[in-house]
C-alpha cells in the first residue's frame, strides 16, 4: 500500500511563503475578518453553561436537529437526523473518513481535477488508485461524453466537489441529473464535498445531490461550518449519508475522532437555528468578490466568473508567460501578495493554463491592499 504523499500542501507552502516575506495572503482559503459576534458569543456561553465533556459519537442532538433542519429548508428534502447525519472535525476527516469507509487495495476513485488536495492521499492510503478527468478552463465544465466513456469500466467512487475549489463554478441542473442518469446502472458511490454550499451568488441556488434520489442513494455528502461562519480554525463540519453508509462512516469515526468539541457543535446549533445567518451570505460575500473585481478592473489580470465558494481564477496571461508555480512564487516575492497557483491542484495540468487562484472572503481594505499590488504587475 502506498503512504500518502509527505509533501506539504499547497496553501500551507504559499502561506509560509507569504508570511516569510509579509505579503498580503490572499491565497489560503481563510476569511480574515472577525465572525459573527452572536456565535462567539454562544461558544462562550456554552463553554460556562453546557458540557466541555464528550459529545455523543454521531453529534449532539440540538446540532444533529438543525442540520436536518436547514436541509429540508435549503434543499427541500428530509433527512433523518439519527441515522444520516454525523458531525466531523470539519470537512477534511468527514472526506478522509469517508473515503477510508469506502475504498479498499486497487479500488478505483475517479475525480475531476482540478481537485482538493486531500481527496488524493485519503484514497492512497488505502492502497486504491486515483485516476482523474481534466477540466480545462476558461470553462472548466465536466464532458459527460468522457465521463461515460469512462465508466464503462466503473470505478468504486467518485468524487465531486460543488460550489468548486478552486475555479469556483457551480454544477447545473443539466450536470445533476447527468450524472445520476450515467451513474444509475452502476453501484459506483458518489462522494460530494459541498462546503460552499451556502456561498452561490447571483441569484443561484445550491444544487445540493441530496435533491437527485439516484444520486443520494449512493453519496456522502460533505460540509464545513469554518467556510459557512468564516470559523476555519473551529474544524467542524458534517457528513450526511443514507443508514447504511453512515454506519460504515462512523465505524471509523468513533476510532479516528469519536467526538468534535462539544460547546462548539451547541453554539453552531444556535446560529442554525436563525436561517438569516447562512441566507446573508451570498450577498456579503459577493460584495467582496465584485469589490476585488472593480479594483483590479484596470489590470491585467483577466477574472473569470465566480459563481460560488471563496474563490475566483485569475488569468496572468496579459502579465507572463510563465508557469503558474514561478508566477505565484514571484508575486510573493516581487509584488507582495499570494496567490495559488492552479497546477496544485492537478495530477497532470493542461499544458499552458495560466491562471492563479485568489481567495476573496477577506476584508475589503485587505482586497484593496492587495489589488494595488497587483495593478503593479
Ligand atoms: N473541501 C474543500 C473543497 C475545501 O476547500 C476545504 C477547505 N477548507 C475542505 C474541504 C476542508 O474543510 P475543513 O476546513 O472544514 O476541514
Ligand atoms: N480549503 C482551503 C483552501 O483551499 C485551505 C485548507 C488548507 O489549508 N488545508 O485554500
Amino acid at each position: 500500500m502506498s503512504a500518502p504523499s509527505p509533501r506539504p500542501s499547497i496553501f500551507s507552502t504559499i502561506s509560509r511563503l507569504a508570511h516569510e516575506h509579509g505579503a498580503i495572503n490572499l491565497g489560503q482559503g481563510f476569511p480574515d475578518f472577525a465572525p459573527d459576534e452572536g456565535l462567539v458569543d454562544r461558544f462562550v456561553y456554552h463553554l460556562r453553561h453546557s458540557s466541555n465533556q464528550y459529545a455523543p459519537m454521531a453529534g449532539v442532538p440540538a446540532l444533529l436537529q438543525a442540520i436536518g433542519s436547514k436541509i429540508r429548508r435549503v434543499q427541500g428534502v428530509s433527512v433523518d437526523p439519527q441515522t444520516e447525519v454525523t458531525v466531523t472535525s470539519g470537512a477534511t476527516q468527514g472526506l478522509w473518513t469517508a473515503i477510508q469507509s469506502i475504498v479498499g487495495p486497487g479500488d478505483e476513485v475517479l475525480l475531476f481535477d482540478p481537485a482538493y488536495d486531500s481527496y488524493a492521499p485519503a484514497v492512497e492510503s488505502r492502497g486504491g488508485v486515483v485516476t482523474s478527468i481534466n477540466l480545462v478552463g476558461p470553462e472548466f465544465r465536466i464532458d459527460w461524453a468522457r465521463f461515460a466513456e469512462r465508466l464503462k469500466r466503473p470505478p468504486k467512487l467518485v468524487i465531486i466537489n460543488n460550489p468548486h475549489n478552486p475555479t469556483g463554478t457551480c454544477l447545473r441542473h443539466e450536470d445533476l441529473i447527468e450524472l445520476e442518469s450515467l451513474l444509475a446502472p452502476t453501484e459506483t458511490l458518489l462522494l460530494s464535498d459541498e462546503v460552499y454550499e451556502h456561498l452561490v451568488y447571483d441569484g443561484r441556488e445550491h444544487l445540493s445531490v441530496l435533491r437527485y434520489p439516484g444520486l443520494r442513494r449512493r453519496a456522502l455528502v460533505t460540509s464545513s461550518f469554518g467556510k459557512t461562519f468564516h470559523v476555519t480554525g473551529w474544524k467542524v463540519g458534517y457528513v450526511v449519508a443514507p443508514p447504511e453508509l453512515t454506519q460504515r462512516f462512523r465505524q471509523l469515526h468513533q476510532f479516528t475522532v469519536f467526538t468534535v468539541n462539544t460547546p462548539a457543535q451547541y453554539a453552531i446549533a444556535d446560529q442554525l437555528a436563525e436561517p438569516a445567518h447562512y441566507e446573508g451570505l451570498p450577498t456579503f460575500l459577493a460584495a467582496k468578490r465584485d469589490a476585488l473585481a472593480r479594483a483590479l478592473s484596470t489590470s491585467k489580470f483577466a477574472l473569470l466568473p465566480s459563481e460560488g465558494s471563496y474563490f475566483v481564477l485569475a488569468d496572468y496571461s496579459a502579465v507572463s508567460d510563465e508557469e503558474d508555480g514561478r508566477f505565484a512564487e514571484r508575486l510573493i516575492v516581487e509584488h507582495g501578495v499570494a496567490t495559488i497557483p492552479i497546477s496544485g491542484f492537478y495530477r497532470d495540468a493542461p499544458a499552458g493554463q495560466r491562471y492563479v487562484r485568489l481567495c476573496f472572503a477577506k476584508k475589503e481594505e485587505t482586497l484593496a491592499r492587495g489589488a494595488r499590488r497587483l495593478l503593479s504587475c
